[in-house]
C-alpha cells in the first residue's frame, strides 16, 4: 500500500498534531495475549455491579425494534431526566456518552485562534476536542495534590477564551472542587466564556461540600453541566450522557449534534436505569466500601493515594509506574497508567468488587516486592 504522507499533510493542522485517546486495555485483548481467563479489569472506571436487572429486561424486550431508527429527540428519556432534575426538557442535550457532548461544545464555541482553558492532569478528552477544532489549549498549573487550581485557571481566561472545562471530580486524580470555590469562580467568569462542569462521577460523590451544579444553570447562563450513564449507572458500553444548559446553548448544541447520536437501546436503558434508584444506591454503597478498602490497603503498603471522591483512586507507586502496570498485566490485573496525564509514577485504579480489590492489592504487593 502506497503511503507517502500526502494525506497527513492535507489534514487540518489541529488533526495533524492530535494524539488519540488511550483507552484502558480491554479484557479480551489481555486474554488473547496471555492465554488466561479470570482477568480483573480496574482500568476504565466501570461499575463492577453491572447494570440494573431491569435495564437488561428492557433491552431484551426492545430487540424486535432494531430495524427502526431511534427517537432522534430522545423525548422519553429527556422527560424523565427533566422531571428528576427539575429543569425543562429543552435544557437537555443527549450525547453518545458525555464525550459526545464535550465535543459538541468544542465544535459550537471554539474555532482556530480561540482558546479553551483547563487544568493540568485534567480529563484527556478536553485537549483532544480543543485541538481537533483547531483551537488553542491553555493549561493551568494544578494544586499540590494535582487537582484543579481555580485561581490559576481564572488567570488564563482572556480575550480569546471561549470555553473553560472543569472536571468535578477530576479524572484521573479523583480530586474535587467544593461548592464555595466553584461558585466564586463562576461568578467571576465573564458571561461570554462558556464553562463546562463535567460531573461524570456525580452520583458517587458523598462529600458534604460537593456542589450539584445543575440548579446553578438558572443563575449562570454560560454554565453547561455534563453527566453520564457510563459510570454509576453502569452503561458504559451503550454510550449515553447528557448536558444541562440554558435553552439558547442547548439549541446551538442541537445544531451540531448528529441526528441519531444516541441509539434506541441506550435511550431505553438509560431511562430504566434512572427508574431503579435502589440499584444505584447499591452501586454507591459498594463504591464507598471499596474506596475505603483500597485506601487502607494501599496506605498499609506505605503508598500515597490522592484523596478521591470518585469510583477510582490514583496511587503514587513511588517509582516509574509503567513497569508496575506491565507486571500487573502479567498477573491478570488491568489498571491504568497515567503518564499521559503527566503523572508517570501514578496508577489509576477503579474500585471493583471486594474480591477484585483484594486481588489487586495482593498483586500490587507482589509486584512491588519483586524489585
Ligand atoms: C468517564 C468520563 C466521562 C464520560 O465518558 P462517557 O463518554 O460518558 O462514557 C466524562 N468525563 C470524565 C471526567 C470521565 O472520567
Amino acid at each position: 500500500m502506497k503511503q507517502n504522507g500526502l494525506y497527513s499533510s492535507l489534514a487540518t493542522p489541529g488533526v495533524q498534531g492530535l494524539q488519540p485517546y488511550q483507552p484502558g486495555k480491554p479484557v479480551s485483548e489481555l486474554e488473547r495475549e496471555l492465554g488466561i481467563k479470570n482477568i480483573i479489569k480496574l482500568a476504565s472506571n466501570e461499575n463492577p455491579l453491572g447494570p440494573s436487572p431491569r435495564v437488561l429486561d428492557v433491552i431484551r424486550g426492545a430487540l424486535g425494534d432494531l430495524a427502526r431508527y431511534p427517537d432522534g429527540s430522545g423525548f422519553s428519556l429527556k422527560d424523565v431526566l427533566a422531571s428528576n432534575l427539575n429543569i425543562g426538557t429543552g435544557q437537555i442535550t443527549l450525547g453518545n456518552g458525555s464525550n459526545d457532548v464535550l465535543e459538541m461544545v468544542a465544535r459550537t464555541f471554539l474555532s482556530p485562534g480561540e482558546e479553551a482553558v483547563f487544568s493540568r492532569h485534567a480529563f484527556a478528552v478536553y485537549p483532544i476536542v480543543t485541538q481537533a477544532v483547531g483551537a488553542r489549549a491553555r493549561v493551568a498549573s494544578a494544586t499540590p495534590d494535582y487537582g484543579h487550581d481555580l485561581e490559576a485557571m481564572a488567570a488564563l481566561v482572556g480575550e480569546r477564551t471561549r470555553v473553560v472545562f472543569i472536571a468535578n471530580p477530576n479524572n484521573p486524580t479523583g480530586t474535587y472542587l467544593e461548592r464555595g470555590a466553584l461558585n466564586r469562580f463562576l461568578a467571576a467568569l465573564p458571561e461570554r466564556v462558556v464553562c463546562v462542569v463535567d460531573e461524570a462521577y456525580f452520583e458517587y460523590v458523598e462529600a458534604e461540600d460537593y456542589p450539584d451544579c445543575v440548579p446553578w444553570v438558572e443563575n449562570y447562563s454560560n454554565l453547561v453541566v455534563t453527566r453520564t450513564f457510563s459510570k454509576a449507572y453502569a452503561l458504559a458500553g451503550l454510550r449515553v450522557g447528557y448536558a444541562v444548559s440554558n435553552l439558547e446553548i442547548a439549541d446551538l448544541l442541537n445544531r451540531v449534534r448528529q441526528p441519531f447520536n444516541v441509539n434506541s437501546l441506550a435511550l431505553l436503558a438509560a431511562e430504566a436505569a434512572l427508574r431503579d434508584q435502589d440499584h444505584l444506591a447499591r452501586s454507591i454503597e459498594l463504591n464507598r466500601l471499596g474506596l475505603r478498602q483500597l485506601n487502607e490497603g494501599l496506605g498499609a503498603m506505605g503508598l500515597r493515594v490522592l484523596p478521591s471522591v470518585g469510583n477510582f483512586v490514583c496511587v503514587d507507586v513511588d517509582r516509574a509506574a509503567a513497569p508496575v502496570y506491565q507486571d500487573l498485566l502479567r498477573q491478570g490485573v488491568i489498571v491504568r497508567p497515567v503518564a499521559n496525564y503527566e503523572l508517570p509514577n501514578h496508577l489509576r485504579v477503579t474500585v471493583g468488587t471486594q474480591a477484585e480489590n483484594d486481588s489487586f492489592i495482593e498483586a500490587l504487593a507482589a509486584v512491588l516486592d519483586h524489585d
